[in-house]
């Protein structure tokens, strides 16, 4: 065994504490990663806090994991030690259904083994995530990390990253098109990078005024305030695509109103309580709302590798172990800037 420092929710109510987790010795196709870095992803404090449903305690948070392979199973081939590795939301799957087969295992219709909250393929041992200093995962679903980029800053691509990447490849977001962003946090900062990379006019909606500034620097064309009303009024019918990355209730209707005829709003943000929808806006328009999760093996290696060769990296604020609790409650007000990142030299 493999005793790795952590931290740990231990119930819905109380705290993340200090934690001993035992990771397993490596199989023959497993990797040991030494965690370097660890993203804070808003769904983390979904899952600790029971907020989508009761969560096996104790649960380790963290799916945006990078560090260094100490270790590798007999057989591992595509890692050596000395590498650099990534590991994002699942550490496992059937690798034989359908989206498996099709590197979309994401939806894998046999066992996904999620990073934490979930069990490993033999259905009962519990997964658990990268708020440690060592996590073991089999190779296939470790991704490879170039290099000399800033690894702090690559951490949190492996969610919110690709959770943003892949929407917007899928409906071809490109030159010309004006495309929506909905919400300024983690994901929603990484929209707003792609879409201009990708060569999108960007408009940021936020409740949050004082983000006006910082949505300009990271690429937004305009800021809409969506707490006021007016805001959406010359932008009616007017967007080619909206993502939506707000982690709570919300009306869509203003936005549903801002999309084109025939025009798309996709949800990434996952809100534990049910979202008010009102039918009018989507049949004006024939406007679709649509949902998209994070992204396969293949999708989440394309994407970080687009990273590295334009050089886009997450806006983080790098924080000891010790501030967990506290980037949880700046996180839930809105007050991040843009991502929580957990040095994990610091377990
Ligand atoms: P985050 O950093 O907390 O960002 C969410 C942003 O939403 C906030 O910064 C805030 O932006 C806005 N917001 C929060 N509460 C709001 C409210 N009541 N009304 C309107 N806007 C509000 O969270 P994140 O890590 O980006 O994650 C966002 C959501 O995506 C979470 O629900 C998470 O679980 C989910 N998620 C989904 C996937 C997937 O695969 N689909 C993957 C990762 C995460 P402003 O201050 O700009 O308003
Ligand atoms: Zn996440």
């Amino acid at each position: 065994m493999i005793t790795a420092k952590a931290y740990a929710a231990l119930s819905a109510k109380k705290p993340l504490q200090p934690h001993r987790l035992d990771r397993r010795e490596p199989r023959p196709d497993d990797v040991v990663i030494e965690i370097a870095y660890c993203g804070v992803c808003h769904s983390d404090i979904h899952t600790a806090r029971s907020e989508w449903g009761p969560t096996t305690y104790p649960c380790v948070p963290g799916h945006e994991v990078v560090g260094t392979v100490v270790a590798v199973g007999t057989k591992a081939r595509r890692f050596k030690p000395g590498d650099l590795a990534g590991v994002g939301c699942f550490v496992d799957a059937c690798g034989t259904c359908k989206p498996c087969r099709a590197k979309e295992e994401q939806f894998c219709q046999g066992h996904l083994s999620f990073t934490y909250n979930s069990t490993e393929s033999d259905g009962k041992t519990p997964t658990q995530g990268g708020y440690a200093t060592h996590i073991v995962v089999r190779e296939k679903y470790a991704y490879r990390i170039k290099k000399g980029v800033p690894l702090a800053r690559v951490a949190p691509l492996l969610c919110a990253g690709i959770t943003t990447y892949s929407p917007l490849k899928r409906y071809k977001v490109g030159k010309g098109q004006r495309v929506g962003v909905v919400g300024l946090g983690g994901l929603g900062h990484m929209a707003v990078k792609f879409a201009k990379a990708m060569g999108a006019h960007v408009t940021v909606f936020s409740t949050s005024p004082g983000k006006e500034r910082d949505a300009k620097k990271l690429g937004a064309d305009a800021f809409v305030v969506s707490t006021k009303p007016a805001g959406f009024e010359p932008l009616a019918g007017t967007l080619d695509f909206i993502l939506d990355t707000v982690s709570a209730d919300h009306d869509f209707t203003p936005y549903l109103q801002s999309l084109k005829t025939d025009a798309t709003m996709v949800l990434v943000g996952a809100s534990p309580e049910p979202n008010r929808l009102l039918a009018m806006p989507l049949l004006l328009g024939r406007r679709r709302l649509a949902g998209s999760l994070i992204g396969g093996t293949r999708e989440t290696q394309e994407m970080l590798d687009y990273c590295f060769r334009k050089k886009i990296y997450c806006d983080i604020e790098l924080i000891p172990a010790t501030k967990i609790n506290e980037a949880y409650e700046r996180t839930i007000k809105g007050d991040v800037r843009y991502r929580f990142v957990i040095d994990a030299a610091t377990f």
